[in-house]
Protein backbone atom coordinates (compact mmCIF):
# COMPACT_ATOMS: atom_id res chain seq x y z
CA UNK A 1 0.00 0.00 0.00
CA UNK A 2 1.55 2.85 -1.27
CA UNK A 3 -0.51 6.14 -1.39
CA UNK A 4 0.08 9.82 -1.53
CA UNK A 5 -1.07 11.97 1.27
CA UNK A 6 -3.22 14.04 -0.66
CA UNK A 7 -4.51 11.09 -2.57
CA UNK A 8 -8.82 10.75 -2.27
CA UNK A 9 -10.32 7.76 -0.81
CA UNK A 10 -11.68 6.17 -3.95
CA UNK A 11 -10.21 6.78 -7.76
CA UNK A 12 -11.14 9.86 -9.01
CA UNK A 13 -12.04 8.18 -12.62
CA UNK A 14 -13.80 5.69 -11.80
CA UNK A 15 -15.22 6.13 -8.49
CA UNK A 16 -14.35 2.52 -6.93
CA UNK A 17 -12.05 1.35 -4.18
CA UNK A 18 -8.78 1.16 -5.02
CA UNK A 19 -5.41 -0.90 -3.71
CA UNK A 20 -2.51 1.60 -4.23
CA UNK A 21 -1.35 4.52 -5.76
CA UNK A 22 2.01 5.42 -7.89
CA UNK A 23 3.40 8.51 -9.82
CA UNK A 24 5.41 8.86 -12.51
CA UNK A 25 6.67 11.45 -14.33
CA UNK A 26 7.76 9.74 -17.17
CA UNK A 27 7.01 7.15 -19.88
CA UNK A 28 5.68 3.86 -18.46
CA UNK A 29 4.48 1.07 -20.36
CA UNK A 30 1.31 -0.91 -18.32
CA UNK A 31 0.80 -4.51 -19.49
CA UNK A 32 -1.90 -6.37 -16.88
CA UNK A 33 -2.79 -9.58 -18.58
CA UNK A 34 -0.38 -11.96 -16.59
CA UNK A 35 -1.21 -9.92 -13.36
CA UNK A 36 -2.93 -11.77 -10.97
CA UNK A 37 -3.50 -9.15 -8.30
CA UNK A 38 -4.77 -5.98 -10.44
CA UNK A 39 -7.52 -6.39 -12.93
CA UNK A 40 -7.64 -2.33 -13.87
CA UNK A 41 -5.69 0.56 -13.55
CA UNK A 42 -6.81 4.08 -13.19
CA UNK A 43 -4.70 6.83 -14.97
CA UNK A 44 -5.09 10.73 -13.78
CA UNK A 45 -2.72 13.52 -15.42
CA UNK A 46 -1.83 16.03 -11.92
CA UNK A 47 0.84 17.68 -10.56
CA UNK A 48 3.39 17.18 -7.81
CA UNK A 49 5.26 20.04 -6.99
CA UNK A 50 4.51 21.45 -9.79
CA UNK A 51 5.74 19.12 -11.91
CA UNK A 52 3.50 17.06 -14.11
CA UNK A 53 3.19 13.98 -13.19
CA UNK A 54 0.03 10.85 -14.07
CA UNK A 55 -0.89 8.71 -10.46
CA UNK A 56 -1.94 5.25 -11.20
CA UNK A 57 -4.83 3.92 -9.61
CA UNK A 58 -4.39 0.14 -9.06
CA UNK A 59 -7.60 -1.65 -8.31
CA UNK A 60 -7.62 -5.54 -7.47
CA UNK A 61 -9.48 -8.16 -8.77
CA UNK A 62 -11.83 -8.03 -5.72
CA UNK A 63 -12.51 -4.39 -6.07
CA UNK A 64 -13.47 -4.32 -9.77
CA UNK A 65 -15.52 -7.92 -8.69
CA UNK A 66 -17.41 -6.08 -5.57
CA UNK A 67 -18.42 -2.70 -8.23
CA UNK A 68 -20.04 -5.28 -10.17
CA UNK A 69 -21.21 -8.11 -8.09
CA UNK A 70 -24.80 -7.27 -8.40
CA UNK A 71 -25.25 -7.05 -12.05
CA UNK A 72 -24.65 -10.67 -12.86
CA UNK A 73 -27.96 -12.12 -11.39
CA UNK A 74 -30.02 -10.48 -13.81
CA UNK A 75 -28.44 -11.46 -17.38
CA UNK A 76 -28.59 -15.24 -16.08
CA UNK A 77 -32.88 -15.23 -16.01
CA UNK A 78 -33.58 -14.06 -19.08
CA UNK A 79 -37.04 -15.40 -21.48
CA UNK A 80 -37.31 -15.47 -25.10
CA UNK A 81 -39.79 -12.62 -25.74
CA UNK A 82 -41.05 -12.53 -29.12
ZN1 LIG B 1 -10.30 3.60 -11.17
Amino acid sequence: MDVPEDAPVECPVCETAYDSVSVHEGGVMVNLLDNDRYRRVCFEPTTHDGRAVVRFYHHTHEQIETENGSHRESAADSEHDG
